[in-house]
């Protein structure tokens, strides 16, 4: 009897397939349960290898699941650019790639879409939307990435249902990322009005069977549209003609789990590899995306009108200096909330909490420390105990009283706010407050539980982080209050300002969508700041100029790339010794590279672990070579310190 040496994809710290041996050829693409180690597992065969030198070690396949290949060459291409990109095993992506019950190798399921509705258009497009299709439209057959950059309801998801249309028309598929599952009903809802064709949805609020149902559905090609989040990019459509990615500056496309890659890069990888347009939407372009249009690499898109006017809305400051908020709210937002509620309307208050690192500040002065040597602002640390610039790795001492105003009212920013939701129950009893947050919206559907009293516009008060940012329709919202606006100014991550005048926009498009004017209170320490009153301006370009103009001046991203390399164990001495043995590697390659650290990451205590980083910095071709000759790098460890590897780090910590 012959044998066939097969190469299969497992899961585990495998750059390479293994090689198992079959009684039968086995095409590439198809499921197989395989022994590795003590385990029967399923993997993803790779197609025929050479007989190996040594038979000893070769295992034999145990049974093949499938009748016919599940993954494209397509998908297969794609996985392969993010293992070598991303420095993570093939195998590990390929098989995260699919829906859990295809993975673990359960009977392919059964399609399922639902119907659009075709409903036709009830106005007409105007003329910036009409153009902005037709320039899509124009490049169906080739590679092109648009910029569709336009305030909020300035249009972009009509323009996202005509493409649509289009697109079905030319007989082909088109794949749709959003980046919150609860943003998924609202896009489904309008996309389905007017579409006329078949559509399937995916995202990990879904039941396990509907992802695959859903994955079938686009693979076979049943589904015209898929609309999903970032794991739903590597869905196989072999009719897939366009790409449409919304609010593409959103950070939940970046991966932060296993392997950290970027679905909205990746997308704009898929796009290319197939010869397809792809659209990237936002009314805050990432900076990375910005500078890439204004290059023209990425061809811009605006949309600079609303189309039903509606004012935007009251931006006003509140000098927390002079009016001390009290458990996180000043007197001024507590008048703001009781009138809205007197007005039967909702408000909804905002904290920027995730992602804290913790920054000192004066609370009489609104003095924030400088570094002597940039224009950042180090981060507060414990261990050692100071002041560390995470832009240039200076350390300074903290100091006992504030430079500026001798006040000895010196607070960590970013603390506190936890203690501001239950301020609001104590001062409105009266009101309902409705939480949202991670911990709140974990379980199934509770995000759209919780939000049931809000749709029906009863006067409420909601308390959130970002999740409550995004596109969500409140009709009856006229207030918000941004609670810790100082974070976003100061933390020491380079992105913070840009972060925070994405979010702040975002937040500001809910209030007073429908009736009266509404407004957004800011409180600050730093009334005067130049990015506070950029950022009143309500002009992104503006401000995107300003950024960008400071990263070329420090060399940050756009002007450079970044990986960073994160340690973590349970005490200090290991992390440091681990990346500083790390850091002499790369040292040694003398290549055109920065590097900073070994430092403790900006928030250096979490989960009872201490965590430090390396952060390289550096051409993208030369970051990447320096990866590839100190690789691999997916579950590397150091004794008791676990490493982890991020290229194009969102957030620095
Ligand atoms: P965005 O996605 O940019 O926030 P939408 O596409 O959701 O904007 O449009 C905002 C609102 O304006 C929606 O209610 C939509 O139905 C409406 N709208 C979009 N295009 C037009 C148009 N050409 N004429 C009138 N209303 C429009
Ligand atoms: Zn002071
Ligand atoms: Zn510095």
């Amino acid at each position: 009897m012959s044998s066939f040496f097969i190469k299969v994809f497992v899961p585990g710290p495998f750059f390479e397939p293994l090689v198992y041996v079959s009684e039968t050829p086995i095409e590439a693409g198809m499921r197989v349960r395989v022994a590795l180690g003590s385990r029967e597992i399923t993997g993803i065969t790779d197609g025929e290898t050479e007989k190996p030198k040594t038979l000893k070690t070769i295992k034999s396949i145990l049974s093949i699941i499938d009748e016919y290949s599940i993954i494209s060459e397509e998908q297969r291409d794609l996985v392969q650019f993010a293992s070598d990109y991303y420095n993570a095993p093939l195998g590990d992506l390929l098989l995260s790639s699919l829906p859990a019950p295809i993975r673990r190798g359960r009977p392919i399921p059964s399609a399922k879409t639902e119907s659009g509705l075709a409903r036709p258009c009830t106005y007409r497009i105007t003329d910036e939307q009409s153009k902005a299709i037709q320039s899509v439209d124009e490049s169906y057959h080739r590679f092109q990435c648009f910029l569709l950059q336009g305030v909020t309801g300035s249009g972009k998801t009509q323009i996202f249902s005509e493409l649509i249309h289009r697109a079905l028309a030319r007989q082909q598929q088109v794949l749709l990322l959003v980046p919150e599952i609860g943003l998924t009903g609202q896009m489904v809802e309008r996309i389905r009005e007017q579409l006329d064709g078949q559509l399937a949805v995916s995202h990990s609020g879904l039941a396990d069977g509907a992802r695959a149902r859903a994955f079938v559905a686009a693979s076979n090609g049943v589904a015209d549209v898929l609309i999903g989040t970032r794991s739903t990019l590597f869905t196989p459509m072999p009719r897939l003609g366009l790409i449409l990615i919304d609010e593409e500056h959103d950070g939940a496309y970046k991966n932060q789990e296993g392997c950290r890659y970027s679905a909205r890069d990746l997308a704009v990888v898929r796009a290319q590899q197939r010869s397809i347009p792809v659209v990237l939407s936002s009314a805050t372009p990432s900076l990375e995306s910005w500078h890439r249009a204004e290059l023209g690499k990425y061809k811009r898109l605006r949309l600079s009108s609303r189309p039903r006017q509606r004012p935007a809305p009251l931006m006003r400051l509140i000098d927390a200096r002079q009016d001390k908020p009290r458990d996180g709210l000043t007197d001024a937002s507590r008048r703001a909330i009781r009138q809205t509620i007197d007005c039967e309307r909702q408000v909804l208050v905002f904290l920027n909490r995730r992602g804290y690192s913790p920054v000192l500040m004066c609370r009489d002065c609104g003095w924030v420390p400088e570094c002597r040597h940039c224009d950042a602002t180090p981060t507060l640390h414990k261990q050692p105990d100071c002041l560390w610039c995470h832009h240039c790795d200076h350390r300074s001492k903290k100091p006992i009283e504030c430079p500026k105003c001798s006040g000895t009212n010196l607070i960590a920013i970013g603390q506190g706010t936890k203690r501001l939701e239950e301020a609001l129950s104590t001062s409105f009893s009266d009101v309902p407050i409705i939480r949202i947050d991670r911990d709140t919206t974990a379980r199934r559907r509770a995000f759209q539980k919780l939000l049931e009293p809000v749709t029906d516009g009863d006067p409420c008060i909601m308390v959130g982080t970002q999740m409550l940012a995004k596109g969500h329709d409140f009709k009856n919202l006229s207030t918000v209050i941004v609670a810790d606006a100082d974070q976003g100014l100061s933390s020491a991550d380079f992105r913070s300002v840009e972060h925070f005048v994405q979010l702040l926009t975002q937040v500001a498009g809910r209030a007073g969508r429908y009736q009266d004017r509404g407004q957004v209170l800011i409180q600050t320490h730093q009334p005067d700041s130049a990015w506070i009153n950029r950022i009143l301006r309500q002009d992104y370009d503006q401000i995107a100029t300003a950024m960008i103009a400071e990263r070329m001046q420090f060399n940050w991203p756009p002007s450079s790339h970044l990986a960073l390399i994160t340690a973590r164990a349970k005490t200090l001495a290991p992390v440091f010794n681990a990346l500083g043995e790390i850091a002499q590697k790369i040292r040694a390659l003398n290549s055109p590279i920065k590097i900073l650290g070994p430092a403790p990451a900006p928030m250096e205590r979490r989960n009872r672990q201490y965590h430090g980083q390396l952060l390289l910095l550096g051409k993208r071709s030369v970051v990447q070579w320096v990866l590839k000759v100190t690789g691999p790098w997916a579950y590397k460890r150091y004794g008791k310190v676990l490493i982890q590897l991020d290229v194009d780090p969102r957030n620095l910590w």
